[in-house]
């Protein structure tokens, strides 16, 4: 396991080792609980910023809220507690963990009185999905497991139990020697993959799922914005598999996989089987905020 000094936990830093739960610890027999992943970067400047803290809390508060916990801190007490589990850390950059979950106190399903306890732990991480797949881009297969329906999972929220079809998803592809599991949604649409989003670029448009069946991701938006600002027209609406085998272009984007681009679905090289001009200059686009060197984006960094 990445190792740090110290966890945040129950308000208050404890030493790595000592950040321990009960095994009759509720989330960990059910699964509800909520997470946050988010990035910190050291910036061009020497500097250090957490990328998009706030969005990263505000949906950690909105999890908690679609699965009836209640967290017993504010926000900015949460977005205090990430930078200083960095800084005591001494993580110039990493990976920062924020869970909230249901303490151990009655097992039935209804945990009316067990406490919801939060801690946030970091750690270094390097690329997610390897520095040769940033680069020259990773193979992809869609997985026979389906991106849960709408009415059975809340996508919106980042739910512990939730990853049990995204691990599924990933083992699955992993073990047939794919670097990343695609998931189709119930109706066999395109969705998102075990813990990304997902765009093809056709005839120098970007198409992605709507929001309204995935995760809305952070580094999606960021995506849509980069776009946006650069002129290159953006679609978001239902697509097929059959419309990825046929794209010019494709990519991953989220926090831990970052902007990752694809050069192979279901043994199909997508474009000329590298990356393209389009997440090419996405991907740029997108280190150059995350270490500051485009200042533009200014409020998407936590200084810290
Ligand atoms: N979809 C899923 C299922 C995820 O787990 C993640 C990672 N949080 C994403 C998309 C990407 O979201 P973000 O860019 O906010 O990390």
């Amino acid at each position: 396991m990445q190792q740090a000094k110290v966890i945040w936990m129950d308000g208050r830093l404890v030493p790595w080792a000592d950040a321990r739960v009960h095994v009759l610890t509720h989330t960990l027999h059910y699964g509800l609980g909520v997470f946050e992943g988010i990035r910190a970067y050291q910036c061009a400047d020497g500097g250090s910023a957490v990328f998009r803290l706030k969005e990263h809390i505000e949906r950690f508060f909105d999890s908690a809220r679609i699965c009836h916990m209640r967290i017993p801190y504010t926000p900015e007490e949460i977005e205090k507690a990430c930078v200083e589990t960095l800084r005591a850390n001494g993580l110039a950059a990493g990976y920062i963990r924020p869970l909230a979950f249901i303490g151990d106190g009655v097992m039935g399903l209804h945990p009316k009185d067990n406490p919801v306890r939060v801690s946030v732990a970091a750690w270094e991480w390097g690329a997610y999905l390897g520095e040769e797949g940033l680069k020259n881009g990773i193979r992809v297969k869609i997985s026979s497991f389906a991106r849960q329906h709408v009415n059975t999972h809340m996508n919106k929220a980042k739910v512990c139990g939730h990853y049990v079809n995204s691990i599924l998803a990933k083992l699955e592809v992993t073990q047939a020697g794919y670097d990343e599991a695609l998931l189709l949604d119930t109706d066999g649409y395109v969705a998102e993959a075990s813990g990304e989003n997902f765009f093809i670029v056709k005839r120098g448009r970007i198409l992605t799922a709507p929001q309204a069946t995935v995760l809305g991701g952070i580094t999606r938006d960021a995506v849509l914005a980069i776009a946006r600002d650069r002129g290159i027209p953006v679609e978001e609406r239902r697509f097929a598999r059959d419309e990825v085998y046929i794209a010019d272009e494709a990519f991953f984007s989220g926090t831990a996989a970052e902007i990752t681009p694809i050069r192979e679905v279901d043994d199909r090289p997508i474009g000329k089987g590298r990356p393209g001009p389009i997440t090419q200059a996405v991907q740029a686009a997108f280190f150059d905020i995350v270490k500051g060197k485009d200042t533009r984006y200014g409020e998407w960094l936590t200084r810290y």
